[in-house]
């Protein structure tokens, strides 16, 4: 088995332009104490929207290895894959993201979930785990739901794992299970319920990736009971832990937080809960390098800024279509998005701050940089004429991108 470190960063480089920046961050991190593993994640759907193959990450992550000199481990996430799509990532990544979510409330065999009952009486009644203060009291008809609700998602796990597993061939690789995009968030006492079936479908599960409570809209700060949250992730941890010794599962295997880009105000809590108990942790990022881009070419001025403008007019126009296949993880107020007349006027500073994450700053606009996230296909549809702007704004890219990752993301959760 190939074994993930402890701490890791999933990053996402959509036009492939920022490997090096992004492994900037991480080599700052090093030079800090703090070993943190990139890893870079596309997923199938990224893929299709920006007409890119598989190949082209694992391409430009070697190569900013390379250059950058990095001699710790890194590697290349199939994100979000399933049976259909995984394929094409066999040869170019290291690391696979098995997304059953939609998967969650199929019905299991009835014979099946019988079995799994049987096979675990220790799941009902009371069940005390170290760390957690309250034990779980679950009866066994309660199992059963639970085991009825995501025995059929941990199968199909176990048919996409074996199915690569085999295409592999001998070449190793890192397992995650995510069970984010969905409506409901799992529960302690269903993780572990969950951990209990990826066992038993000898899964080699690294990361696990559940759908926390509160909201995780893209790009932009966590809505919800931030105390609530910090519980259930402590709560979360003290599953996996005992799960690990009572499974059999992998010893390093972490929670995965996906949509975990710029969710300042949980990464204290996060950093406690870690702290306290030792545990590890893969925070997954994406589309807000695909952000830093566009705040690079603002701040560059010139060509650079009328591209960060002609891009956000596009986006604006097209702001429903957009939309649409995110709308379960933006919350956009169309109402307080600037005009693209009022863009078209503004200065670098000016679209920098509406843009740039920056909570303090009275001009940063929540909407307009949730917009701007999921407006990455306009910029795609442009080609080649977005990629040389990326090489001629190169500089001031790189420093907004690596800025990015490192203060507003490492620092807070590994320095
Ligand atoms: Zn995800």
């Amino acid at each position: 088995m190939l074994t993930l470190e402890k701490f890791s960063l999933g990053v996402g480089d959509r036009f492939a332009h920022q490997a090096k920046a992004q492994l900037q961050a991480c080599v700052m991190a090093a030079d800090r104490g703090a070993t943190v593993i990139p890893v870079w994640n596309k997923s199938n759907r990224e893929h299709t929207i920006v007409g890119s193959e598989p190949g082209s990450v694992r391409a430009a992550a070697d190569a900013a290895v390379r250059a950058l000199g990095w001699s710790h481990p890194y590697h290349v996430d199939a994100d979000h894959i399933n049976l259909t799509t995984v394929d094409r990532f066999i040869d170019a990544s290291d690391f696979y993201t098995l997304d059953v979510a939609a998967a969650i409330g199929q019905p299991a065999a009835a014979a099946d979930i019988a079995a799994f009952v049987a096979r675990h009486p220790e799941l009902a009644g009371t069940v005390s785990i170290p760390n957690i203060a309250e034990p779980f009291t679950i009866t066994a008809e309660a199992v059963a739901q639970i085991a009825a609700k995501y025995l059929a998602a941990v199968q199909q796990a176990g048919a996409i794992f074996r199915h690569i597993s085999a295409q592999r061939a001998g070449r190793d690789f890192i397992t995650e299970v995510s069970m984010d995009e969905t409506d409901a968030p799992q529960t302690p006492p269903e993780l572990l319920v969950i951990l209990a079936a990826i066992a038993d479908e000898k899964i080699p599960v690294q990361t696990i990736a559940p759908k926390f409570t509160g909201r995780f809209n893209k790009g932009v700060d966590y809505v919800g009971d931030v105390v609530q949250f910090e519980k259930e992730f402590g709560d979360d941890l003290a599953v996996i832990a005992f799960a690990i010794g009572q499974y059999g599962l992998p010893a390093n295997l972490k929670l995965s937080v996906h949509s975990g880009s710029d969710k300042f105000s949980i990464y204290g809590p996060i950093r406690r809960c870690i702290a306290k108990t030792n545990a590890g942790l893969h925070l997954k990022t994406a589309g807000t390098t695909w952000l830093e881009e566009l705040i690079g070419l603002a701040e560059a001025g010139g060509e650079g800024l009328d591209l960060a403008r002609y891009i956000y007019a596009k986006a604006f126009a097209d702001r429903d279509a957009l939309c649409a296949p995110y709308a379960t993880v933006i919350d956009i107020n169309y109402a307080k998005l600037p005009a693209p007349e009022t863009v078209n006027a503004w200065t670098s500073q000016q679209y920098t701050s509406a843009l740039r994450h920056d909570q303090q700053n009275p001009e940063f606009n929540i909407d307009l940089r949730q917009l701007l996230h999921v407006g990455f296909k306009v910029a795609a549809k442009m080609g080649d004429k977005y990629l040389h702007m990326l090489d001629a704004c190169e500089a001031d890219i790189a420093r907004n991108v690596t800025g990015n990752l490192f203060d507003r993301h490492i620092k807070p959760l590994f320095l």
